[in-house]
């Protein structure tokens, strides 16, 4: 299997907790098996579908679960700002990773891995609603409530689902991750229709903040095997964080973009500032003591979030997107969750309308030229 650190993602896995309905299901016996292939030897419960899960003890806990509610989302953006109108595949929550920035901290109150185990359920619901509108294209993701590909080595959800998704080429699906598992390449009936993405950040940043998470030249060097196998990728440069020597950090890592990749590979860039929930502010007090970081210069956004005042992010911005403009990556670059002023601070344009930033990304994702 292509990959890499699989098991210092998973060996903290001590206790397997199955739901009775989802005992016998293929996902189910693809992770016991691959505890074992991995010499691993948690303890397997199974539960009754609904019970509650024990208070977080010492080890990790992964949860193979029924859901019930709705697989395919509306991401949950935020109000008031330019908004990427993507949608969701849930197929999980929660994370093996810790970034001390993590903003599922804040959505979530454990640290439970839980992967939805019915997938034939969650295949009939996107059957249901891309089979029923063929003429409408449709761009998502399953990178929101968890790294699309940190547990692909236990759980195959990726490749089940761009086998699946082979079949709706209305649908084009993101990949949104910071490791470097690329076993779901083998099952990719069209790579024009899977966008592997990795979340960038300056390399003090991911030595201090991002344990667990591969490198970014094995990011990179992942991204760039993805190209030449003839599929776009997608970067995301967030969160930037303010810190002494941002600016050649950030540097750093945009000059090894193009150390890997050429511009045209890029489908489309995002940068986003460090922004976060009040309450995510306490996790990161108990969990990560050390990311200074957060003490900075931060106001509530009109969506309530805590954001950097609007010169010092309007700044950090453009540095990195001058930078990449300079090396030629310009039209794939749009800000996440940014209000026009910003947008035309730091890129001295705004998302073109009709269609606005939902359709631009809507045309890079399937490969229009989104100018
Ligand atoms: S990889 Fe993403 S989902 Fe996982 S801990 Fe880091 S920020 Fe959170």
């Amino acid at each position: 299997m292509r990959g890499s650190g699989v098991l210092e993602r998973v060996r903290g896995i001590d206790r397997v907790l199955v739901d009775e309905s989802v005992r016998d299901s293929a996902l189910a016996r693809r992770v016991g098996q691959r505890l074992a292939g991995l010499g691993l030897d948690p303890s397997w419960e199974v539960v009754p579908d609904g019970s509650l899960e024990p208070a977080p003890g010492q080890g990790q806990l992964l949860r193979l679960k029924r859901f019930r509610g709705r697989f395919l989302r509306f991401c949950p953006g935020t109000r008031n700002y330019r908004c990427c109108g993507y949608r969701i595949i849930h197929i999980g929550e929660n994370c093996p990773l810790s970034c001390s920035y993590c903003i599922l901290k804040a959505y979530f109150q454990d640290q439970a891995l839980r992967v939805w185990a019915n997938q034939e359920d969650l295949f009939a619901e996107l059957d249901r609603a891309f089979g029923a509108q063929k003429a409408r294209r449709f761009r998502v993701g399953t990178g929101e409530f968890t790294d699309s590909l940190a547990l692909e080595a236990l759980t195959g959800y990726s490749q089940d689902l761009v086998g699946f998704l082979g079949a709706h080429p209305n649908v084009c699906l993101e990949l949104k991750t910071k490791v470097a598992d690329l076993s779901f390449m083998d099952a990719v009936p069209r790579p024009d229709r899977v966008l592997p993405a990795w979340s960038l950040n300056s390399p003090d940043i991911w030595a201090s903040e991002e344990p667990g998470s591969a490198s970014l030249e094995e990011r990179l060097d992942a991204a760039r095997t993805c190209a030449r196998a003839g599929f776009r990728v997608c970067l995301h440069f967030d969160p930037i964080i303010l810190y002494p020597g941002w600016e050649q950090g950030y540097a750093r890592t945009v000059d090894m973009i193009f150390d890997y990749l050429r511009p045209e590979d890029v489908a489309y860039l995002s940068l986003g500032s460090f922004r976060f929930m009040p309450r995510l502010k306490a996790a990161m007090l108990c969990n990560s003591p050390d990311a200074t970081y957060v003490y900075g210069e931060f106001a509530p956004g009109l969506d309530g979030k805590m954001r950097l005042l609007r010169p010092l992010r309007a700044r950090q911005l453009k540095f990195v997107a001058d930078r990449l403009r300079s090396r030629g990556l310009d039209r794939q670059i749009y800000l996440c969750m940014e209000s026009d002023e910003v947008w035309r601070a730091v890129l001295g344009r705004t998302p073109p309308s009709p269609g606005g930033l939902a359709g631009l990304l809507m045309d890079l994702a399937f490969g229009g030229s989104g100018a």
